[in-house]
């Protein structure tokens, strides 16, 4: 089986101590291509340096609205210099988050200037909603971008109507989590297949049999696994189906 987690952050404080290692193991796995999501202006320059070190991994430059307060006023021409890196396939992550306190206004501004730059520059966006879905699919709905909503857990409707201008939407291990898994599970349910992408998050996001440990790339298998479980067919067919689409929405060859 070869297998794309689409949404990774090796750059992560978390992988100080150990990220080239991890990495290098990738190797030796199922795993055929990461793509290591960005999260703020701090660590553009390790996204760099990762996705140049593995030929398997591409990168996403962006500001993650939990890190729009601490973002410098010129962030944006950074964005949009790394972005024409060839190894760099997509916007992200970008988005709204009121689960913690980030002002909403600034949250909007910079999640609205990353959209446009998007645009501009012909790139998939990555969408992180958490506790924001109305006010996301709104502004969504006015820039309809190609992309993904990572990692989503809101409402079916919302995410029809991001289906309805040709969105994606990843997976993760909140898929084997009883406490989390209803809204993930009623998603997956009204997912097409030709719109269904895998991730782990990580080091965030451990399968629920490992809950207090890190995870990493690897542990998409269990996404998968979980996957082909709930809509009753083989991983190998989840494995194919999310491995296209992920090379068609960042546009790898
Ligand atoms: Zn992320």
């Amino acid at each position: 089986m070869q297998l794309f987690d689409s949404h990774a952050h090796y750059e992560d404080a978390m992988f100080a101590a150990d990220r080239y290692e991890r990495l290098r193991r990738i190797k030796d796995s199922d795993i055929k291509y990461i793509l290591n999501c960005c999260s703020d202006v701090e660590v553009m320059d390790t996204v760099i340096d990762i996705i140049e070190k593995f030929d398997f991994a591409y990168g996403s430059i962006g500001v993650h609205p939990h890190w729009t307060a601490q973002t410098p006023e010129n962030y944006l021409e950074k964005v949009e210099k790394l972005a024409t890196h060839p190894k760099v396939v997509a916007i992200g992550e970008i988005g709204l988050d009121y689960f913690w306190n980030e002002p909403k206004d600034l949250q909007k501004k910079i999640f609205v200037q990353q959209l446009e730059l998007a645009q501009k520059l012909d790139m998939p966006v990555i969408i992180h909603d958490r506790d924001a879905h109305e006010d996301t699919i709104e502004i969504l709905e006015q820039y309809k971008p190609r992309g993904i909503l990572h990692r989503y857990s809101g409402p079916v409707n919302i995410l029809q109507r991001a289906f309805d201008f040709g969105m994606y939407v990843s997976f993760n291990n909140d898929l084997t989590y009883p406490a989390w898994n209803k809204a993930p599970i009623e998603c997956l349910k009204i997912t097409p297949w030709d719109r269904l992408l895998i991730e782990t998050d990580c080091p965030y996001a451990p399968p629920f049999e490992r809950e207090n440990d890190r995870c990493e790339a690897t542990d998409v298998a269990r996404v998968v696994k979980e996957i082909a479980r709930l809509r009753g067919v083989s991983e190998e067919f989840v494995a194919k189906v999310s491995m296209e689409n992920a090379k068609r929405v960042y546009r790898i060859k």
